[in-house]
């Protein structure tokens, strides 16, 4: 009998299986989809060009992954984004941030003077805050409801931490529980300067920056010391896949068995307990315990008996909030935008980051979630285009290139309409806000992919099309994720684990979820010996 069947490979699922097996267990993991890293892939959409399909940075993923899973050994490659981003304007202008420090501060003079004083001081908070916040995402949650003396070291560390913020603290406090606005106005005069910053708080929460709560988001997005340095995010070599095949690779080291294009029809009960998985063909599959690295709304609506679970805890999971605002755009391109205003031979800085294009202020950032709260689609979203063969030539044929377009603020189905209608006219417009500051930019469109809400979810499995498997708001984040008293990646159904981004801490690609999941995993199974 295997010790533990992953329902799932995606970067957490694999991520977890690596460390059961380094633990000696007997580790299968089951993958729907004929490509492992559920939204952490790269696929070659045409003849090619390789494109990370759904993610396209790594910024989050937690040092000790690396290290402990030795993914360089695997064949991970970064490659950092300097300048981190590029902000375009309509009558010619541009912000660049990242990279060399007193470049970036240059670059915010041309807009506001009293802004380059301030921006140092603002990174130097941002950083003294996430050092509080990091050491709480390589552990399991504490449960007021059922405190571990083991909790407490990690809870002493970040108490420690915010005491040391001292001046700090203030500020802090504001950016984890106000809105983006409220601190970056606070901060900050020039709207190029806000809107940029703002993004951060922004992609993939069903929020404007105006919305309480987004502020977190904004740390979460800075937080994470890829390749060594603090809040620098980069591309992965080969695209976001190769992340996952490291970690895939990782784990059969260590003896895990991987199974592509095999769907997991449901959790195998026996009473309250798990006693395996069923295949979708029908094959029982008996593990001591079972991992759901498939967000909590697939694992206790569509994967689990609902007879099994408590009526409070199934009626907690049906209140979880998945609306997610985000759209994906793949394109394959003949050539490199050229931007107004940037001369020479590309590819230039601006293309080495982060573009960021549409909603120009905060205001603009605002209607534009207000549209997608009123079911339309806004005139000018929010946008964030990459283009990662700049710095990456395997991705594409010689000369030409792949982009990513992370467009926010779209509702789940255009209202009184529907995204078979709308899909291609919304990505004209979007192309038409790269031609307005890179003339020509639509015209050099080779192929092309547009992913809404509905289509995230139909290919990815994620409810809602939502990126973090679940709303990332103050009240499901920590002890309270994905529900109050099952925020220790266990289950009211015996032996059954959740192990994805439904868990602390939360989305995006960081392992941390999978590898948290891991520990009390192996630590029940150690217990029951
Ligand atoms: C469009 C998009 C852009 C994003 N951009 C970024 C970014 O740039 N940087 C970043 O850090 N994060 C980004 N994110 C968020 C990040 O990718 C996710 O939060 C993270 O990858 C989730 O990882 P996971 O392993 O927990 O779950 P998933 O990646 O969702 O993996 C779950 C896996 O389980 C499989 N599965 C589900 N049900 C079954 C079943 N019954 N049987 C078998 N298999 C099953 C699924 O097929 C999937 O492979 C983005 C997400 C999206 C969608």
């Amino acid at each position: 009998m295997l010790d533990a069947v992953v329902i799932g490979a995606g970067h957490n699922g694999l991520t977890a299986a690596a460390y059961l097996a380094r633990a000696g267990l007997r580790v299968r993991v089951y993958e729907a989809r004929p490509v492992l890293g559920g939204a952490c892939v790269t696929e070659e959409l045409w003849p090619g060009f390789r494109v990370s399909r759904a993610a396209y940075v790594a910024g989050l993923l937690r040092p000790k992954v690396v290290e402990e899973l030795a993914l360089a050994s695997h064949g991970l490659r970064l490659l950092p984004r300097r300048p981190a981003s590029f902000t375009p304007l309509a009558d010619g202008r541009s912000l660049t941030l990242g990279g060399d420090r007193a470049a970036a501060e240059a670059e915010i003079r041309r807009f506001s003077a009293r802004d380059a004083e301030a921006y140092p001081r603002y990174e130097a908070v941002l950083d003294r805050a996430s050092r509080v916040v990091e050491p709480l995402l390589d552990v399991s949650p504490p449960d007021p409801a059922r405190p571990r003396w083991r909790d407490l070291a990690p809870l002493a560390r970040a108490a420690r931490g915010a005491l040391g913020l001292r001046r700090d603290a203030a500020a802090a406090a504001r950016l984890l529980l106000g809105s983006a606005r409220s601190t970056l106005e606070s901060w900050f005069e020039s709207e190029p300067l806000r809107s940029t910053l703002a993004t951060d708080a922004l992609i993939g929460a069903w929020a404007g920056p105006s919305t309480p709560g987004t502020g977190y988001v904004l740390l979460h997005h800075v937080m994470g010391e890829t390749g060594g340095a603090r809040g620098v995010w980069a591309y992965v070599e080969g695209g976001m896949g190769r992340l996952s095949e490291a970690i895939a690779s990782a784990a059969r080291a260590a003896g895990a068995e991987i199974e592509p294009d095999c769907r997991v029809a449901r959790v195998w009960l026996d009473g309250a307990r798990a006693r395996g998985v069923v295949l979708a063909d029908g094959s029982p599959v008996e593990a001591r315990v079972v991992l759901s690295n498939a967000d909590p709304r697939c694992t206790f609506q569509g994967l689990v008996d609902p007879a099994a679970l408590p009526e409070d805890f199934a009626a907690d999971v049906a209140r979880l909030d998945f609306r997610s605002p985000s759209l994906k755009i793949n394109l394959a391109l003949d050539a490199l935008p050229r931007f107004r205003g940037r001369e020479g031979e590309p590819p230039g800085p601006e293309h080495a980051g982060t573009v960021h294009l549409g909603a120009a202020d905060l205001d603009a950032l605002d209607a534009s979630f207000a549209a997608a709260e009123a079911g339309r689609l806004p005139e000018r979203p929010m946008v964030e285009m990459t283009l990662p063969s700049a710095l990456d030539p395997s991705l594409a044929p010689p000369g030409r290139h792949v982009a990513s377009m992370f467009v926010q603020h779209v509702p789940w189905q255009p209202a009184g309409s529907s995204w078979d209608a709308e899909r291609d006219a919304f990505a004209d417009r979007v192309l038409a806000l790269v031609d307005e500051v890179a003339p020509g930019f639509s015209a050099s469109v080779l192929y092309r992919e547009v992913l809404a809400p509905p289509d995230l979810e139909r290919v990815f499995g994620l409810s809602g099309g939502n990126i973090f498997h679940g709303a990332m708001t103050l009240d499901r984040l920590g002890f309270l994720r994905p529900v109050p008293g099952w925020a220790r990646y266990r289950t009211p159904v015996a032996s059954l684990y959740l192990c994805g981004a439904g868990t602390h801490p939360g989305g995006g690609v960081m392992g941390a979820c999978g590898r948290n999941a891991a520990r009390e995993v192996i630590a029940d199974l150690r217990r029951a010996r």
